[in-house]
């Protein structure tokens, strides 16, 4: 019912409105960076735009059994481009790998998975005008004076918020906002995750450069209290990612392999309970920092997407572990799949729809 073609998906609106995509639009180029307007339709699939400032992608299988979740954002900070180009690579990887892989396939029918590529437009469309304004790190929004622009989203959390690693001046790069999540994309996250918190596993937030895979808390006198586990997993998704391109990510608190701030969005994540919240900082090491030359954009997203399946993996299988959500869930889908084969092919099951996270 949407026509031949390799790049099938069923995508549904707020209003339930089914749209299809289209065959025989260009293949959407992932080892690009691209523009805010492209990133808003990625593979070309969308043929409707909402018109809203910050959209995420949710993708799971359906089920009628409850499910968890996993978070995944990325582009808090504008500069950092590969950011995106991997939250799209991650969307296109699980879309293709759950139809042949029944240990994703399982994933999917046991979480959602809700991924912002793209969580400060305003900053990275800025951060695209020019050369002079590449490096944008901060949102867009006019400082307490009028003569300044931009807050730190991940120094604007209500996570220890201002205490350390922030600067008041808001010329500076690591401005903290006027009070905790004073900012619309710190509080368009807050209360979206806040709101079903016990549904998520995970918060992944996707950061460059410095390779590196950050563990909360950004504070030094605060110490999470599942620390020895999120080293261990931590651990386990560096090794994942050296096995792929050799790539060595180094692993622990910001204090301990970074620097100590306050006001993170994985601070808050794990405030609120979520036990497995993790900062990846992508490639490089500072050669070319931020500006990433295109030509490693796929290395990069290959090895980041090992790392991030390690950690899902594992969230996963401590929650599920075989249970029973996962055998009920599995006839249905191979119930389903079966009575439409000669339908619609494979991804009758999947979703994929987007959601709202600022009006
Ligand atoms: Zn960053």
């Amino acid at each position: 019912f949407c026509g031949g073609g390799m790049q099938l998906g069923l995508f549904l609106s707020g209003n339930s409105h089914v749209f299809c995509a289209l065959s025989n639009k260009a293949e959407y180029d992932y080892f690009q960076y691209h523009p805010m307007e492209e990133v808003r339709e990625p593979a070309g699939w969308l043929r409707w735009r909402r018109n809203t400032p910050i959209t995420g992608r949710l993708i799971g299988l359906k089920t009628d059994a409850k499910k968890k979740a996993i978070w995944m954002d990325c582009g808090i900070h504008a500069r950092e481009w590969i950011a995106p180009a991997f939250c799209q690579y991650f969307v296109r990887q699980i879309l293709q790998t759950y139809k042949t892989d029944t240990k994703m396939e399982a994933m999917m029918t046991n979480m959602d998975f809700y991924i912002t590529p793209v969580l400060n437009v305003d900053g990275y469309i800025f951060s695209w005008t020019n050369s002079s304004t590449r490096l944008w790190r901060k949102n867009r929004s006019p400082g307490p004076s009028g003569d300044c622009y931009g807050t730190d989203l991940n120094r604007n959390f209500d996570a220890n918020w201002g205490t350390v690693g922030v600067s008041s001046d808001c010329n500076s790069n690591i401005y903290p906002g006027r009070g905790p999540i004073s900012e619309p994309e710190a509080q368009a996250v807050t209360y979206f995750v806040g709101s079903r918190k016990e549904d998520f596993l995970c918060f992944l937030t996707i950061h460059s450069y410095g390779q590196l895979l950050l563990i909360p808390f950004g504070h030094p006198d605060f110490t999470a209290s599942n620390y020895d586990e999120l080293m261990k997993v931590g651990e386990g998704a560096a090794e994942a990612i050296w096995k792929v391109h050799g790539k060595k990510y180094r692993v622990g608190t910001s204090p301990a392999v970074l620097y100590a701030n306050s006001g993170s969005s994985r601070d808050w994540a794990r405030m609120q309970d979520i036990p497995l919240t993790f900062t990846f900082e992508l490639r490089d090491n500072g050669t070319y920092g931020f500006e990433l030359p295109q030509e490693e954009i796929q290395p990069t997203c290959e090895e980041a997407y090992s790392g991030a399946l390690h950690i899902i993996t594992y969230a996963h299988d401590k929650t599920f572990n075989g249970a029973t959500a996962t055998a009920a869930a599995a006839v249905w889908t191979t119930l389903c799949s079966k009575l439409h084969t000669f339908l619609v092919p494979s991804v009758f099951s999947s979703f994929m729809t987007d959601f709202v996270l600022k009006a």
